[in-house]
């Protein structure tokens, strides 16, 4: 148990050595190997077949549509595919998994060679690098709570075997809790960017098996790895790693040796437990799966799988900073999912200012939902209410200060902005005379300003339109007060 006692000097000695592996299903119509439907949270034991319940004499047969979304995944991380992938049985006892052994590939899997990069802590980008992406089944799941006799019985429901799933093993290339985290972070967008599932954790359609092992800083060698299992978010798997990383320190320290094993998480204690050691380690005892065929992937799958592709997270944040002038922070937060971005993107390509269109939806409505603790899709302000607005604000009809007005009502009565608009219709001041009795009075009382304006610091046009429209609890037309206010301080007769 990693004791407060490991200075910061002994924890500077040693490098952290981290390698992720990631489980995601994927999302088909139906099962890997079977015409099952693939959902989750259908009544237990109902989406099964003789296929995925693994009874004697029957055949698999490979879901086309899983190896589409397999090779697309592959794709979008970077992978080479494999032409010629083999499936293999890996086999072992467990009461989830009524065959004996789950379809997987082993040595020869669909893709390898790939990578992904994330932000370090220095604002630079690492590339961290993945070893396979490989396809196989789920097995289904032991339910341990729930039950009046839960204390006694453990259910099973096997509606998840057979679910498909691709494997993303990195290299040993992430060297922090942090990277670890952003790594995770960033493959996840992408999967979800590319479609092929939903990466729900609470759901388990992405978990995580964490190694770690820690070295003397400029060891060549790396150090024995512990696999902290199933850590489901990616904040535990920060915590589990950086609990790891100490009590790997502490055991070398104390001049013991690190034990390969896998570990457990465990949460609410905030530290990892021994789960088997490697000599009670599985051997799968892997072998060729001999009722399918090599898995071919096909120029044309691998054409469809590539213009299936969508433009990647990385790749649009720095279009979108370039296109709308987008600070990287106000890029990331509308790329944050894919659909978020595709609803700015049409909506800001109808609106006379795509750049204002996406300042009013980070800062006036994303601020009102910050101070509220909401989330974006629970804004009352529509897409279309926000080009409204923008367009309004852009042309001069309503200023600044109505538009925040009216934001305010909208949020108060639950209202798109459109019908508060057509309702509030805020007055505005277009008679010229009018406002030229104001600027006058504004001129008036500040001389000096006045002055400086005069000597060329024509910025101070914009110290008059504030005064102005402040002077007129911003009901003055913008466009007409800009007009106005320039025309009097160029003018002879003050
Ligand atoms: P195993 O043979 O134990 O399954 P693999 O070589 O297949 O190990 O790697 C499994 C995962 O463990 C990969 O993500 C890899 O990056 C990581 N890994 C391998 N060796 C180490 C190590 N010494 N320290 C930390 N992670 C490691
Ligand atoms: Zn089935
Ligand atoms: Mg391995």
């Amino acid at each position: 148990m990693p004791a407060a006692s490991l200075s910061p000097e002994i924890l500077a000695k040693y490098e952290p050595v981290i390698g992720l592996e990631v489980h995601v299903q994927l999302l088909t119509a139906t099962k890997a190997f079977c015409g099952c439907v693939n959902h989750f949270g259908s009544e237990p034991n109902t989406n099964v077949c003789p296929v995925c319940l693994g009874l004697p004499g029957s055949l698999p047969v490979l879901n086309a549509q899983a190896v589409d979304f397999a090779t697309r995944a592959s794709l979008a991380i970077n992978c080479k595919i494999n032409e010629r992938s083999i499936f293999a049985r890996k086999n072992y006892f467990y009461p989830d998994l009524p065959k004996g052994y789950q379809i997987s590939q082993f040595d020869k899997p669909i893709a390898e060679h790939g990578w992904i990069e994330v932000p370090t802590a220095e604002g630079k980008t690492k590339r961290i690098g993945i070893m396979r992406l490989h396809m196989e089944e789920d097995a289904g799941k032991s339910i341990h709570d729930g039950f009046s006799d839960s204390a006694t019985r453990t259910y099973i429901d096997l509606n998840r075997c057979g679910t498909p799933l691709a494997e993303i093993v990195s290299e040993p290339d992430i060297r922090t809790p942090d990277e670890a985290y952003e790594y995770l972070t960033r493959l996840k967008e992408i999967l979800l960017y590319t479609g092929v599932s939903d990466c729900n954790m609470e759901e388990g359609s992405l978990r995580c098996d964490a190694n770690v092992s820690v070295r003397l800083k400029g060891a060549s060698k790396f150090g024995t790895k512990a696999e902290v299992k199933n850590v489901n978010s990616f904040r535990f798997v920060r915590a589990a790693l950086e609990y790891e990383i100490e009590r790997q320190i502490e055991v070398i320290e104390s001049g013991e040796r690190v034990v390969q094993e896998s570990r457990l998480w465990n949460a609410a204690e905030g530290r990892t437990y021994s789960m088997r050691s490697k000599e009670q380690a599985h051997d799968y005892r892997y072998f060729p799966e001999p009722d399918l065929p090599p898995l071919i992937v096909t120029a044309e799958m691998l054409a469809l799988a590539k213009s299936e592709l969508p433009e990647l997270p990385e790749a649009r944040r720095a279009r979108m900073i370039a296109e709308y002038e987008l600070t990287p922070q106000d890029a990331a937060t509308l790329t944050a999912t894919r659909e978020f971005a595709d609803r700015f993107e049409a909506a800001a390509k109808g609106a006379k200012s795509a750049r204002r269109v996406a300042n009013l939806l980070l800062s006036e409505v994303g601020g009102r939902l910050k101070a509220l603790g909401l989330e974006q899709e629970q804004s009352p302000i529509s897409m279309d209410g926000i080009v409204l607005a923008a367009d309004l604000l852009e042309v001069g009809t309503i200023s600044s200060r109505q538009l925040k007005q009216l934001f305010d009502i909208c949020f108060e009565k639950s209202e798109d902005f459109p019908s508060v608009y057509e309702r509030e219709k805020p007055q505005q001041i277009t008679d010229s005379s009018a406002l030229e009795v104001m600027i006058d009075e504004v001129i008036a009382a500040n001389p000096k300003q006045v002055e400086q304006y005069r000597a060329g610091k024509k910025t101070m046009a914009a110290f008059f339109v504030g005064q102005v429209m402040r002077a007129s609890k911003g009901q003055a037309n913008p466009a007409l007060l800009n007009e106005l206010v320039t025309k009097k301080l160029d003018s002879q007769q003050i």
